[in-house]
């Protein structure tokens, strides 16, 4: 990863907000490398935690703003996985939905060419094109089940 010392961006959150003429503070870019640094889905409280190790200065509230900001801008992604809190990730290149694992809360990113291309088809039948879709599957461990 390029150091932010160059004065370039340094993260492709960083990038895409630039590239939409934002601009950046200091604050604004540590909350970007934290959310392009993130490879689970964090929700703010949890950002918060992650961009205050970087700068003690930010403030749920402004991580809260610019969350919304970088939402709103669609840099990155708000997901709800059923725990009543709102997780984020930059929109990914590519498609993916998640599983999530009720005992753990952990979310597992998933592609399946199957479902895809079933999802199209029910679409089509119904006269339309599909052009987006969210897929969530909560589950348990098998290895849970007696
Ligand atoms: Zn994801």
């Amino acid at each position: 990863m390029a150091s932010a010392k160059t004065g370039g961006p340094s993260n492709a959150i960083e990038e895409a907000c630039i590239a939409k003429g934002m601009r950046m503070t200091d604050q604004r870019r540590v909350i970007a490398g934290v959310i392009s640094a993130a490879e689970d889905h964090p929700d703010v409280e949890e950002l918060h935690r992650r961009a205050s190790a970087v700068d003690s200065n930010i403030s749920l509230s402004t991580v809260y703003r610019t969350v919304k900001l970088f939402e709103d801008s669609g840099i990155i992604t708000r997901h709800a996985f059923g725990d009543g809190r709102a997780r984020y990730e930059p929109i990914p290149e590519a498609h993916h939905d998640h599983l999530i694992d009720l005992r753990s809360g952990q979310v597992i990113e998933f592609q399946s060419e199957e479902i895809e291309r079933l999802q199209a088809e029910v679409a089509r039948k119904l006269g339309y094109k599909l052009v987006d879709h969210r897929l969530e599957l909560y589950c348990v461990p098998l290895d849970e089940e007696r």
